[in-house]
């Protein structure tokens, strides 16, 4: 699986599955998720509340994901996952690296092969960069290992420039296996 990281806004990647940064209500907040369903149109607040109406009544518990389509964006679906807000006390960084691996798990699940993340959790929910930048790669990575046939590409899509370069100094970082 290749890995990388680019600056960049993610409602405009050409990939089959984009990560969306969601909050466990599924109904639209600022920041990326703001973004995504900005670009994505109106049927994606609806496939959202559907999901709301049937599966998940109580939302999705943070450190999980569901996939619903992607309106307009050029992707094919949007896997929401819910990180962890720091500001309410959650620092623990499974439930983040959960993010990311649950997000792969659906994604791969529904046939995508590339899949584009922001960084979840590094805005509104308050990790830093740094913390958010070596979780996420440590998580694909892992995922990867475990799952040899499971995507093609994995991109993290940073918004800042100072933000990619957290990511590309965990990205230079020593990585298990033979990627
Ligand atoms: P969270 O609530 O999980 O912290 P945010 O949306 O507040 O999520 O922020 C997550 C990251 O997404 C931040 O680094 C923010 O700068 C970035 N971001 C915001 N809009 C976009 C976009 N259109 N594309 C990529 N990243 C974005």
């Amino acid at each position: 699986m290749r890995i990388e990281a680019v600056a960049g806004d993610i409602t405009v990647q050409d990939v089959d599955a984009v990560v969306n940064a969601a909050n466990s209500s599924l109904l639209g907040g600022g920041g990326v998720d703001g973004a995504i369903h900005a670009a994505a149109g109106t049927g994606l607040l609806a496939a959202c509340r559907e999901l709301r109406r049937t599966t998940l009544p109580d939302g999705l518990p943070t450190g999980d994901a569901v996939a619903t389509g992607a309106g307009r964006l050029r992707a094919r679906w949007v896997v929401h996952t819910v990180g962890p807000d720091a500001r309410a006390g959650q620092t623990d960084p499974a439930l983040l690296r959960s993010c990311f691996t649950r997000s792969l798990d659906v994604a791969a699940g529904l046939g995508a092969r590339t899949v584009a993340f922001p960084a979840v959790s590094a805005g509104v929910y308050g990790w830093s960069a740094d913390a958010v930048a070596e979780h996420a790669v440590a998580a694909v990575r892992g995922w990867a290992d475990t799952h040899p046939d499971g995507v093609d590409l994995v991109r993290f899509v940073l918004f800042s420039p100072r933000v990619l370069g957290t990511f590309e100094r965990a990205l230079a970082g020593p990585a298990s296996g033979s990627r």
